[in-house]
Formats: structure tokens, sequence, C-alpha cells
């Protein structure tokens, strides 16, 4: 096979397997799983037949996969490829681009500025911040936190690329009691000590506590939530980001999903103030539905980024324009490019739509689930629904025979330190007639297993 029919049986494979993706076992069966075994291959001496390779890839690999991308898939905040972000990206993929700079690629770099400024006006966030397209949420943390320590550090003048953190003035991390893993792991990178990170209180919700706020100085960062991973609550950000402006202290935002409850009329006000923050994070491969990986690192003040993230070869000319930078990779992928081809397509009010619809599912999925017999542990006030049995035998029992039947797949979780499990609704091609489907499964699997209706 030369270049171009390989490229076209991989769209055919490609096409068949996206075809699929409504009745495909959401988590895959024993055969497919056995069928693994395939790749546990010596290194070949001498190169196998291209086609061969993508065969076996589309053989043993496919039923092997778990349909995220199908309308069925509750687990975490996945979403599915929006049909034109995964074709925009299939386009660019060909181009094969190294979207470092303008130099490197006039289409890259331009369609990333306007995707830059179509993310911001999207999320009302400041015009003229800077956005870094990452790989991650998880990256994209870490380069804004980054700037945020050397900001603070440079405030003191301290000149941490010169001098490192050897005799530096202390700078204090203050993060939510329930603050997402990566953000966590990217301040303990930073070595900041996780002994040393200061845990902020919540309410019942998961929301910090602005009455239970750790003291603020001009040397903390305080590291506030758009959406907690298990209910889906926003920390108040009006009183806590007036608390950190009044001391001088860096706000970071983690909206890895949530921030994008700031572009749908019907959830913007639980990001009230969020504006006032000096750093963002926000996923487009989660609620927005582009493919992984891509994400953004948002920057109030583009020189604090491009200063922290600066790869330029002479020193001192830190360009906010190039992408490289604005975030940790230097090669890379425009990965913007699946944001814009989505926000071009979707408009302002393709994405209220899709964030309020979503929402509303889950309204659905919590009032149905109830009435089969479930306790729901959290308000719904977005895309997530906490689920138990009044059982923690039953509660885990439950999930297992769910995702056993290949008709769903959702997360366990710990919320309030017993079993619980989280349905995320976050595909587009999510219908009401799923979640229907899925109180109804659920419903009749608490009745087999003989687990009594929560009360
Ligand atoms: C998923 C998630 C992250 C990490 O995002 P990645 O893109 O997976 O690195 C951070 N914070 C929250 C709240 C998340 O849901």
């Amino acid at each position: 096979m030369d270049e171009i029919e390989l490229l076209a049986d991989a769209d055919v494979r490609a096409r068949d397997y996206v075809a699929g993706a409504r009745d495909r076992r959401v988590f895959p069966g024993q055969k497919a799983l056995s069928g693994l075994a395939r790749f546990d291959e010596a290194l070949p001496a001498s190169g196998l037949p291209a086609g061969q390779t993508l065969a076996l890839l589309d053989e043993a690999g496919s039923p092997a996969t778990v349909a995220s991308n199908g309308p069925r898939y509750f687990g975490f905040v996945i979403g599915a490829s929006q049909p034109v972000a995964a074709a925009a990206e299939r386009l660019a993929i060909a181009w094969d681009q190294c979207a470092s700079s303008f130099d490197n690629s006039p289409a890259a770099a331009t369609i990333e500025k306007t995707a830059a400024r179509w993310v911001l006006e999207a999320l009302d966030l400041p015009a003229g911040s800077a956005v870094g397209f990452g790989t991650s949420a998880s990256a994209c943390g870490l380069a804004c936190l980054s700037a945020a320590r050397r900001a603070l550090l440079a405030r003191e003048g301290w000149d941490f690329d010169q001098e490192g953190l050897g005799g530096a003035p202390q700078v204090r991390v203050v993060v939510s009691a329930t603050a997402h893993v990566t953000l966590v792991k990217a301040l303990r990178m930073m070595g900041f000590g996780l002994r040393h990170i200061v845990r902020a209180p919540v309410d019942p919700f998961g929301r910090i506590d602005p009455a239970q706020l750790p003291p603020l100085d001009a040397r903390t960062i305080l590291c506030l939530q758009a959406g907690e991973v298990n209910t889906g609550e926003f920390d108040p950000f009006e009183p806590l980001i007036a608390r950190a402006r009044a001391a001088g202290a860096w706000v970071h935002v983690d909206g890895a999903f949530g921030l994008w409850a700031r572009a749908c009329a019907a959830t913007r006000h639980l990001t009230a103030g969020i504006d006032g923050a000096d750093s963002w994070t926000t996923d487009g491969h989660k609620w927005l539905n582009t493919p992984y990986d891509g994400a953004m690192g948002i920057c109030r003040e583009p020189q604090a980024l491009a200063g922290a993230m600066n790869s330029d070869a002479v020193y001192f000319t830190a360009s906010a324009d190039s992408q490289k930078n604005l975030g940790i990779e230097f090669s890379r992928r425009a990965r913007g490019i699946p944001i814009w081809a989505v926000l071009r397509t979707l408009g302002r009010d393709g994405v209220d739509e899709l964030v309020a619809r979503h929402c509303r599912q889950a309204r659905r999925l919590a009032t149905g689930l109830a009435q089969a017999g479930f306790e729901i542990l959290n308000r719904v006030v977005l895309n997530q629904v906490l689920v138990r049995l009044g059982r923690d035998e039953d509660t885990c029992a439950l999930r297992e025979a769910a995702i056993a039947s290949g008709e769903t797949w959702f997360g366990p979780t710990v919320w309030q330190d017993r079993p619980a499990f989280r349905l995320s609704i976050s595909s587009w091609r999510t219908t009401d007639q799923d979640i229907d489907a899925a109180i109804e499964l659920l419903g009749r699997l608490r009745a087999e297993l003989g687990a009594p209706r929560a009360s």
C-alpha cells in the first residue's frame, strides 16, 4: 500500500468505528480483552507491511476500546469528539505542522490566535489575556502556577529565573480541600511540598467556605475551583477573589470542565466574579467535546505566562504571540485547531445549548434515579450526579453489574467517607432516551440485586 492507500484504509476503518459508536459495548467484553494478547509480539527484526499493522490495530484494538465517544458513557467528564473537531484534527494531522510559531506554521499560528480570542469571548474572560493551548488541564495548570509563583516573587524583587528558589521568599499555596488531584500534583512537582499546601475547608457542597478561608498575603497563590469533580459545585468566587485581591494574592482557577458553565446563560451565575482571577485552566477535551489532547492555560497578564514559559533563544524577548512561549511544549500540534473548529461550528448558541442540555439531562437522571430507589448525594447544579444505595456493598455491586452489562460505564468515588458513584453527562451524543435507558437499567439491576431502596 502506498501512503494514500494507507490513509484511505485508515479512513474507512475510522468511519466504520465511528458509525458503530452508538451500539458498541461501552466497556469491552472478555473476548475483546483477550484479543489484546495479539499485541504482545516480539519487536520485529525486519519491518512488517504497514497495511498489516493498521489491520491489526483495528481488528484487535478497536473492539477493546471503551466507547467513551458514544452516548451511554458517563465516566468522569470525558465528552465525545464533536464531528467537526474530529474532522479538523484529521486534516491538521495530515498537515503535520510544528505549531510552535508563525515561522513554523503560519496557518496554525493564525488559527490559534483566532481560537484564543474566541475562547476569551465565549468564557467572558478579560480580553487580551494570553491563551496557551496545551495537552491537558494538568499541563496548562502547571504552566499557570509557574507563572503565578514567578510573578509573586518578581513583586518581592526576586528574580526566579536567575536565582531559582534557594533563599527565595516563601510562596504559599492555598487550595480547596476538594482540589483535583492533578492540581495538587502540579504543586508537588513545583516543590511546594504536600505538607505545606494549605487546604481551605469546604462547606457540605464541596465549595470553599469563605468564613474559614486561611489567611492570604502577597506571597500566596489561592487556587479555586469551577466544577468540583463529584458535585459539580463552584467555589464562591466573588467573596474569595475580593479577599485575595485585598491581600495581593494570585488567584488561579481550575475550571477543567466547569469553566464552560460561563458560556451558558442557565449556568453562568455559578461563575460570577471568576473574571477577577489572574489565571484559569480549562479543557477542550472534556465539555467542549474536542479530541484529546486539547486544553488551555489562560493568564490575565500575558507577560507573566510568556516570561515563565519563555523558550525564545534570545532570553529577554519572550513573545506572547508564540504558542511555544505560552505552554510547556515546544514542538507541538496545533491543539487550538479543533477548539477553533468547534467554536465556529457551534457558535455561542451551540455552546450554550450543549451545556444547558447536559445540565438538564443530569437533573432528569437524578430525578429518575431517586424514583428508582437511589440516593442522590448532590444538588445537581451542573452535569454531575452523585449516587449511592443504602448499603455500601450494594453501591459497589450495582456499579459492577452495570459495567458488566456493557450498557454503560461510570466511575466509583468516595463521598463523605462512603462509596458512591458518579455519572457525568458530557457527550454531545447523549439523548434523553439514553438517560431514560440508564435509569431503567440501574433500577432493574437494583431490583435484581435485591438491594433495598435508599430512604
Ligand atoms: C480532569 C480535571 C483536571 C485535569 O485535567 P486533564 O486535562 O485531565 O489534565 C483538573 N481539574 C479538574 C476539576 C478536572 O476535572
